[in-house]
């Protein structure tokens, strides 16, 4: 998984503040529902407390104190409700006590005295010793002869705890559960959202100087991504204008410096045939011709190039053998290598048939024989093998030569790149042979590379599409 791709982040931002949120939202209803209780509770002994002293101790003095424990007992039966009440006169004795709760959760002796001092009523938590934590709300109570008592009613704190207790592991169970969820859901929608710029990168990726004629999917969804492709369209469009423009220009340019070109060879030549000529004159219009050639050549391997890369060479479509046009080639060509003493060999393996145009494929094969004879000491050797692999024709040009040097590998097939330029001049090249070659291959959907060692030799291999399974 990719930890910084904008899916990941924002699913870990998302999961972040969704998890702040949700300890946020839980921790409140927590508290406030603890709260709650806490107030419901001591409302209802309030009202409890308030009851005992209205009804029952009122009228005290004429009603008789074992009225009191009577009616308190019948009417709040506190220790079966697992209730505390207390009635404590003003000198600190006590009128009434309710026994132990039926569940034993607490001993009511272990209740502190009651607040005598107080003039209000107050709510206090008891920490009882044997265990047990009450809830008491102690009433100053005035009867009507003026005597005073202090009317407790106390209720176990547990049934508070364990509801608090209970949405605690809810909360503590449930929210993994719900993030977890949330996350999944959160990621599969991103992903589902990004997926349309995985599209555009992957078709961003396959267009080049070559096929800038294409452009990317466009999903109608109204949003960034489809405002992104359509601004990425329009940028390839203009793009397109520009190269078609620079291979025009270079068409054009190629073109109009042939005649020029043509004219100034016939001219050199004809100036050369002069029977009275200076020696040195014509050692110049000598050296001006061949010059003339070169830039001829160069001018001519340009108009090519541009003219396959603008697509405006109609590639013809014709069958035919590769194995066999490969053989020829290297027949016409042994006469080259002999002259340097270069052991030339060519390994066929049955028919290899292509469809394409054969005089450019014909030039592929020439370019690189050619360059594979210049670039290997006399008594080397170059060998041409020819064959199907992987459903593909394989040409391989293999020397033992020179070699490459290996950085300079990446740019063997670029425009005007030599390795050695002083050297590759002197031997006519222009840096031009292999740009063709590529062009050429690529034009016919097929792909050359090349593998070197400095000093050992060099392997061209040319892979084109194969048609029809023949041996
Ligand atoms: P050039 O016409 O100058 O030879 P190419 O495009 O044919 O240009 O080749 C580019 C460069 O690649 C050459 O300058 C040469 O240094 C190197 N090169 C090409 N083929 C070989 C080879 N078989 N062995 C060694 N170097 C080579």
């Amino acid at each position: 998984m990719n930890t910084r791709s904008i899916r990941f982040r924002l699913t870990v931002w998302y999961a972040g503040l969704l998890c702040a949120l949700l300890l946020l939202f839980g921790g409140s209803t927590w508290f406030g529902l603890a709260h709650y209780l806490h107030r419901s509770l001591s409302e209802s002994l309030g009202r409890q407390a308030q009851q005992i002293g209205e009804n029952f101790l009122l009228d005290v003095q004429t009603s008789g104190e074992r009225y009191v424990v009577d009616e308190i007992n019948e009417h709040y039966s506190p220790e079966q409700n697992d209730h505390f009440v207390r009635v404590t006169r003003a000198d600190g004795s006590t009128l009434y006590v309710s026994g132990s709760p039926l569940n034993k959760g607490f001993d009511p002796a272990q209740v502190s005295a009651a607040p005598l001092s107080a003039l209000r009523a107050v709510t206090r938590e008891e920490h009882l010793q044997g265990g047990g934590e009450l809830l008491i709300y102690s009433l100053p109570f005035t009867a009507r002869d003026g005597s005073r008592f202090v009317i407790e009613s106390g209720a176990p704190y547990d049934s508070i705890e364990n509801v608090l207790r209970g949405l605690l592991l809810t909360l503590a169970l449930g929210l993994p559960v719900v993030i977890a969820i949330a996350v999944a859901g959160g990621y599969w929608i991103m992903q589902r959202a990004l997926q349309p710029l995985d599209k555009i990168a992957a078709s961003a990726e396959r267009i080049t100087s070559r096929n800038l004629s294409e452009r990317l999917p466009v999903t109608p969804s109204g949003d960034e991504v489809e405002r992104l492709s359509l601004s990425l369209n329009r940028m390839i469009g203009r793009l397109d204008e520009s190269f078609q423009y620079i291979r025009r220009f270079t068409a054009d340019a190629s073109h109009e410096l042939r005649t020029p070109l043509t004219v100034l060879r016939g001219e050199l030549e004809a100036m050369a045939q002069r029977p009275r000529l200076d020696d040195e004159v014509r050692d110049t219009v000598g050296s001006s011709l061949e010059e003339t050639e070169r830039l001829a050549r160069i001018v001519e391997s340009l108009l090519a190039i541009s003219r396959l890369d603008a697509g405006e060479a109609q590639i013809e479509r014709i069958r035919f053998d590769l194995a066999e046009l490969i053989t020829t080639t290297v027949e016409q060509m042994r006469l080259l290598a002999e002259d340097r003493n270069i052991a030339l060999s060519c390994e066929t393996n049955g028919n290899v048939t292509i469809e394409g145009d054969r005089a450019r494929i014909k030039q592929v094969i020439v370019n690189l024989v050619d360059n594979a004879i210049k670039y290997t000491p006399e008594d080397g050797t170059v060998k041409v093998i020819v064959g199907v692999e992987n459903n593909r024709a394989m040409m391989r040009v293999e020397d033992n030569g020179t070699g490459i040097p290996a950085d300079a590998l990446p740019h063997l097939f670029e425009r005007f790149y030599r390795v050695d330029k002083a050297r590759s001049r002197h031997m006519g090249g222009a840096g031009l042979g292999l740009a063709i070659v590529k062009s050429i291959v690529t034009a016919h959907g097929g792909q050359v590379t090349v593998e070197s060692t400095e000093g050992k030799g060099s392997g061209f291999r040319v892979e084109l599409p194969l048609t029809g399974h023949d041996q």
